[in-house]
């Protein structure tokens, strides 16, 4: 049978260094991880980008849900106007991005909202649920997808008027209570991207101009994509008191006395496998952190001469035997081991191990990792333990490569022309700022769109820090940069 050839065509046909809006698309449809719905906005997650997202919810559930005594639950897609609209702040917010459902269609006395988040339809809940101290604290997370109706270009994961995200909505009796629990919920966050994504990020909180609707404190893990552009990857929010004084939430205290409780919420979303792409990917394509990887293994028989039948049947006690960690076993007879490199390549299975004729003679296979190509022979008693090691290696140095740009792309500055050179540089600004938001804008406009994205809770401002814009002692240190 004829060979269908080694075909470049194939591949991701422009570098990322060069092209990376039009690298990352290809990227994300030639891995197979989505492509674009026929409905405009709206994206497919198809099964390989399908399984980072249950990885990522295995992992969640376990250590961030479980751990935290929280529950996961459902709440309707459909959110009452009169809901949406008590808290004020929070509707003016959500305002331009909300699809509403007229009258006509629900046949009712009021419109409904597409939920955007679940702040409204769940705290209207909560106020009959909450009665006594005994009921608190009260924790529900939400696996749902929510809609924002974007007008810009789609972006596959990055931005889409639909996307699937877990939204965490917590009460306390105490203030102190809940921000503690605010800000462990962010560390658990970054805890994720760092252990589950290799993706190391900047943890703090959001100046009032990027606060989430509603909130009195957001916290956010930012993270930094090769492009020099910033990802907010996840967010808590402190809501205080405004929500439940909205929705009527309150409990009777241990001093029989009623009290308004104090609320957080805290979201990440599919947004997450966008920052694993950009992050990790190279010119040949996807390379996914192996512990979010569906198949870890690919196995590639090498077949030499006309009788493929021995190394076939060693090939497939190899699967069989390498089964926790679901290898792929690519027999197809259509196509050359060289195309097939290429093509787990661009999908992103972690290792490579290939077997032919003269390493069954060995007792041992080839193993190649996908995020650096090392190709090394391991004996077949070796193997197994091996595959562990070479699997945390290459989430160790997929970190630290990530960890090295990230901390080399933050640029200390202390005036505008600073600040302006290093946004054009594509860096992340660390900045003193007086935390006034005419200040942000003047930066946000001087600079062609840069953001405050963090506010870093390990850093704090010195006594003769300035702001970098108006020269005004600062409160905070700040990092800006463009963001997606
Ligand atoms: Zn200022």
């Amino acid at each position: 049978m004829a060979k269908v050839n080694d075909n470049e065509d194939m591949g991701i046909t422009v570098k990322k260094q060069d092209d990376m809006p039009e690298w990352y698309a290809q990227v994300c449809l030639k891995s197979e991880l989505a492509e674009y719905a026929p409905v405009k906005g709206c994206m497919i997650i198809r099964p390989r980008g399908y399984a980072i997202w249950q990885s990522i919810q295995d992992w969640f559930n376990k250590n961030i849900v479980q751990a935290t005594g929280c529950k996961n639950a459902y709440f309707p897609l459909f959110i009452p106007e009169s809901f949406f609209k008590k808290e004020a702040e929070h509707a003016e917010g959500f305002k331009p991005e909300v699809a509403w459902i007229d009258k006509e269609i629900t046949k009712d006395s009021e419109r409904l909202a597409v939920r955007p988040t679940s702040e409204t339809i769940m705290y209207d809940t909560y106020s009959r649920w909450i009665r006594s101290h005994r009921d608190l604290p009260l924790k529900i997370n939400q696996w749902c997808n929510v809609v924002r109706w974007e007008t810009q270009a789609t972006k596959l994961f990055l931005r889409s008027r639909e996307f699937l995200w877990q939204e965490g909505h917590c009460v306390y009796e105490t203030e102190d209570g809940c921000r503690d629990d605010t800000i462990s919920y962010i560390r658990l966050y970054e805890k994720l991207c760092r252990e589950l994504l290799a993706i190391p990020v900047v943890v703090g909180a959001k100046t009032a101009k990027e606060r989430f609707a509603g909130a009195r404190e957001t916290y956010t893990i930012e993270s930094l994509m090769p492009d020099g552009k910033a990802l907010q990857c996840g967010t808590s929010h402190e809501l205080g008191q405004e929500f439940a004084k909205a929705f009527g939430i309150s409990y009777r205290g241990r001093d029989e006395e009623n009290h308004l409780p104090w609320q957080n919420s805290w979201g990440l979303s599919t947004r997450l496998i966008g920052a694993v792409v950009m992050t990790h990917s190279d010119d040949k394509g996807l390379v996914i952190p192996p512990k979010v990887a569906e198949n870890k293994v690919v196995i590639v028989p090498i077949i030499v001469g006309k009788d493929p039948g021995l190394v076939l049947k060693k090939a497939a006690e190899l699967k069989e035997s390498l089964k926790q960690w679901n290898p792929i076993l690519d027999d197809r007879d259509e196509y050359t081991p060289g195309w097939k490199f290429n093509d787990w390549e661009m999908k992103g299975i972690p290792l490579r191990i290939e077997i032919g004729p003269r390493d069954i003679k060995d007792e041992q296979v080839m193993v190649v990792r996908r995020d650096n190509s090392d190709k090394q022979a391991v004996k077949l008693s070796m193997l197994k333990d091996r595959i562990d090691e070479m699997l945390e290696e290459m989430h160790s140095s997929m970190l630290s490569a990530a960890e090295k740009y990230l901390k080399e792309s933050i640029v200390a500055v202390k005036e505008m022309q600073g600040l302006m050179q290093a946004i054009k540089d594509k860096k992340m600004a660390r900045a003193g700022f007086c935390s006034s938001t005419d200040c942000e804008e003047m930066i946000k406009d001087q600079t062609g769109g840069a953001t405050a994205r963090v506010i870093p809770f390990d850093e704090k401002a010195k006594a003769d820090d300035r702001c970098v814009f108006c020269g005004k002692p600062a409160k905070h240190i700040v990092y800006f940069a463009r963001s997606y």
